[in-house]
């Protein structure tokens, strides 16, 4: 099963996952997230930082575009793991066209839960670099303090991970994305993990769902 879906709180390990399955799977992993990210400089990348920064949904119709240019690319053609999208119904009912129109279906909604709290302290200890890297200050450390083990690079504290930013971050999720679940509960695509285990446990969980 290789068109997924990865549905769960910020800080809830999704993007951890998606690559280690965009790995397994030999599935191409798109982070909306990090597409946003990786167009700072431009004009989308500075409207789309303001709404980030705030911890807050970028427009709908600016994802929904994001995500029809991403699909018409062929590395899409046959697989798919979503880490950030959909983020809102809006956004899920425009998924649903798009695939419709290619003719997919969606196989699996993966949703990670974890505990607010547990969210909290995993948001404010995240450091990233920029090769994409992302480690704990606790749990998962680099070797050298604030330096990237895989590039060398300096750590850095994204800014939707400074405390306000979290807080209306969970708040969003709870208000726009959570009914997601319900979403694609009803449509019977829906499995539920626990993403309070290690990344590994979790992992296996996560492989074993997307293989049966
Ligand atoms: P992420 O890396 O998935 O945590 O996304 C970081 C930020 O990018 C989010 O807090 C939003 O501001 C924005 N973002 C990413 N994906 C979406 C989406 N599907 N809809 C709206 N905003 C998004």
């Amino acid at each position: 099963m290789v068109n997924i879906i990865l549905l769960g709180p910020p800080g809830s390990g999704k993007g951890t996952q998606a690559a280690l399955l965009s790995g397994k799977l030999n599935a191409p992993h798109i982070s909306t997230g990090d597409i946003l990210r990786r167009a700072a400089g431009t004009e989308l990348g500075s409207r789309a930082a303001e709404y980030m920064n705030r911890g807050e949904l970028v427009p709908d119709s600016v994802m929904i575009e994001m995500i029809r240019d991403r699909f018409s690319q062929a590395d899409c053609a046959k697989a798919f793991i979503l880490d950030g999208y959909p983020r809102t119904i809006p956004q899920a009912d425009a998924l649903a066209d798009i695939l419709t129109g290619l003719d997919r279906r969606l196989d699996l909604v993966l949703n990670i839960e974890v505990p607010d709290a547990e969210l909290i302290t995993r948001l404010s200890a995240r450091r990233v670099c920029e090769c994409g890297a992302t480690y704990h200050l606790i749990f998962n450390p680099p070797e050298n303090e604030g330096v990237c083990d895989r590039c060398g690079k300096r750590l850095y504290q994204r800014d939707d991970d400074l405390e306000e930013s979290i807080k209306n971050r969970l708040s969003v999720y709870k208000k726009q994305t959570q009914p997601l679940i319900d979403y694609y509960g009803n449509m019977g695509t829906l499995v539920t993990v626990d993403g309070s285990g290690s990344i590994e446990q979790i992992a296996d969980e996560i492989c074993a769902a997307a293989k049966s």
